[in-house]
């Protein structure tokens, strides 16, 4: 029987990439395509002579053509980091709206299912707490945020369209900070910066009072999520995100005992509309998905550390 064939835009990212790996194990042929603005071919370098995977480098903002059957259309690519996506706004906005059209007129034609790599980004900085899918959010249309924000909003006003008026089989998953090997060790995200700067004994930058909340879920976890989402009849949106909570204190806290670090705090100003607390509720991917996560923060980011302290 001929393999399903999985397309995923962002393919060579730090989640793009664990999917890639993800569908190739599962016994799925995989085009990635990729044009590498955040991402790295050295994440995909392993796959190359794996004859059930493609690359394909590609700007997604521009129309793409993929010969043959399609069955799965994963459209991840996004810069996803605030430094990436305030380097570049314009590229952000484009393929959060142009990639997303693109993507989904993909799956039209080749009768696909589409999943959207929506974010906790579209609850900005949330007034409910924890957030429930049901929140509409607040967000900063005109900040420097807005721009990963209103793609992400206007990426899942376009897939419900496509849903309904095309009747595309599609779903939306909002992922919650993920963290995991092949992040870029100076993507700016606070993951790898605090392990960053505690490997190099600089100190840990830490943002505003440090009393904001993230709840870091590792990249396994989420991509289990991920392939439960793909598989089943629910179309979402669904929050998918490790519920534990955490300040920023709390964090840097951790990742200075994980790595038995003497690096010191120092104290910076907060950037522009950065949420103040954040924090997935998960019942419905209990429910739909039979889905939660299984790795605590003090394991993931074990594992994690070694990872980049091996390649620094
Ligand atoms: P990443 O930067 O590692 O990966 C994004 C990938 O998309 C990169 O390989 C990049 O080169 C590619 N890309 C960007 N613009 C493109 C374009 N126009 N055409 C083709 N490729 C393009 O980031 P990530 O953390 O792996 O995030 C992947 C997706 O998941 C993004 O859509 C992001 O918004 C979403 N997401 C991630 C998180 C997280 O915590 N990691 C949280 C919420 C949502
Ligand atoms: N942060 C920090 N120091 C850093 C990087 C980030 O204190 O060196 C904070 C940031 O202000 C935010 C949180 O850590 O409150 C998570 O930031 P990240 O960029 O990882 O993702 P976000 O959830 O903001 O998209």
């Amino acid at each position: 029987m001929k393999k399903e064939h999985v397309v995923i835009t962002g393919g060579a990212g730090f989640l793009g990439s664990h999917l890639c790996d993800r569908f190739i194990e599962d016994g799925y042929k995989v085009t990635c395509v990729d044009n590498l603005i955040t991402g790295n071919s050295e994440n995909i370098a392993h796959l190359h002579n794996n004859k059930d995977f493609n690359f394909l480098k590609h700007d997604v903002s521009k129309p793409f053509e993929i010969a043959g059957k399609v069955d799965h259309i994963l459209h991840f690519a996004s810069p996803a980091s605030p430094i990436d996506y305030l380097k570049f706004p314009i590229q952000t906005l484009k393929v959060g709206s142009l990639g997303t059209h693109n993507a989904l007129g993909l799956a039209k034609l080749k009768k696909a299912r589409f999943l959207l790599a929506s974010t906790s980004e579209v609850y900005g900085d949330p007034e409910v707490h924890p957030q429930k899918e049901t929140y509409w959010g607040h967000v900063n249309p005109i900040g420097p945020r807005g721009v990963y924000d209103e793609a992400k909003r206007f990426g899942e006003a376009i897939t419900m369209a496509y849903r309904r008026t095309h009747n595309v089989d599609t779903k939306i998953i909002r992922i919650f900070n993920t963290y995991g090997p092949r992040m870029r060790i100076l993507d700016g995200r606070v993951v790898p910066n605090f392990i960053y700067q505690a490997i190099k004994g600089e100190p840990l930058t830490i943002y505003g009072h440090g009393k904001q909340t993230r709840s870091f879920c590792y990249y396994s976890d989420l991509v289990e999520g991920i392939v439960r989402l793909l598989l089943s009849d629910c179309s979402g949106p669904i929050n998918v995100g490790n519920p534990g909570e955490f300040t920023i204190l709390e964090f840097a806290e951790m990742v200075l005992k994980i790595s038995g670090s003497k690096s010191k705090l120092v104290y910076e100003p907060l950037p522009t509309d950065d949420p103040k607390q954040r924090r997935p509720d998960i019942t419905l991917a209990k429910k739909h998905l039979k889905w939660s996560p299984k790795v605590k923060l003090s394991e993931g980011l074990k594992t994690t550390f070694e990872w980049f302290k091996n390649r620094l």
